[in-house]
């Protein structure tokens, strides 16, 4: 493809607060706290150990250095340099080894085609021109018979009061800005664009956040955040 399929607001949007990136308490604390829940689960479905796995929109690599230790050997991908020079870092300090490389999915499609065991690509759909685009990409990675997974924000009232007007103004736990709702997607459409690109939807699970016990679980609540497990057809 000859345009990136990128938005460059949204690229430096996460460079401007990279460097927080592995702080818990900052912007990203609930992706830390997401994370062991997420990783479980990816886990469970498909054992890490051994496996080579591409992390689509890697970000500062919470995600793709837990996968890490679990043992896989993971590669990391993102549009934002500063982003991925803080993952190189934190690799440098944890000692976990991880590839990170600045390249858009479609392109390390064409490069890497059917590499991958799992492919993951988490809360970042939500951010691109055209997720269908990158679900596709995620497709040509894979192996026949691998996993992907990914998670996004649904789009409904709930997840308008909840990801945008509880996180970004009530609980400020996000930056303003940080979501367009605009951008959200219903599961029947992620679903729908899944099965387009020639993968299997195995497993829908939703997340929720209890604002009073400032608790993240996973459960059959899909309304706001979720998470969708594929496979390719072996
Ligand atoms: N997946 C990580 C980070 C999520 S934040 C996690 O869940 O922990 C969203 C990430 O997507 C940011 O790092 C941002 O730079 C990246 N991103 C946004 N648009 C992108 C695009 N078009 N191509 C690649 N990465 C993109």
């Amino acid at each position: 493809m000859n345009t990136l399929n990128a938005d460059p607001a949204e690229i430096q949007k996460f460079s401007d607060l990279a460097h927080r990136w592995w702080d818990p308490t900052s912007e990203f604390r609930p992706l830390h706290e997401i994370n062991p829940l997420r990783l479980e689960w990816i886990n469970n479905r498909t054992p890490l150990t051994g496996k080579n796995v591409i992390d689509i929109g890697c970000g500062g690599g919470i995600l793709a250095e837990s996968m890490a230790k679990k043992g896989a050997k993971v590669t990391g991908i993102d549009l934002s340099d500063k982003a991925l020079k803080v993952a190189d870092l934190h690799g440098l300090e944890s000692g976990i080894t991880v590839r990170y490389k600045k390249i858009a999915a479609e392109q390390m499609a064409e490069e890497e085609t059917g590499q991958y065991d799992v492919v993951t690509c988490m809360e970042m759909l939500e951010h691109v021109p055209d997720p269908a685009s990158i679900i596709r990409a995620c497709f040509t990675l894979v192996k026949p018979g691998g996993h992907v997974f990914f998670s996004t924000l649904n789009r409904n009232a709930k997840s308008y009061l909840f990801a945008i007007i509880g996180a970004e103004y009530l609980l400020q736990m996000l930056p303003k800005g940080t979501h367009d709702y605009a951008k959200f997607i219903t599961p029947a459409e992620l679903s729908q664009a899944i099965r387009n690109a020639g993968l299997q939807v195995d497993s829908i699970r939703g997340m929720s956040y209890n604002p009073i016990s400032k608790i993240y679980s996973m459960n059959q609540d899909t309304s706001v955040n979720y998470l969708v497990a594929c496979s390719c057809p072996a």
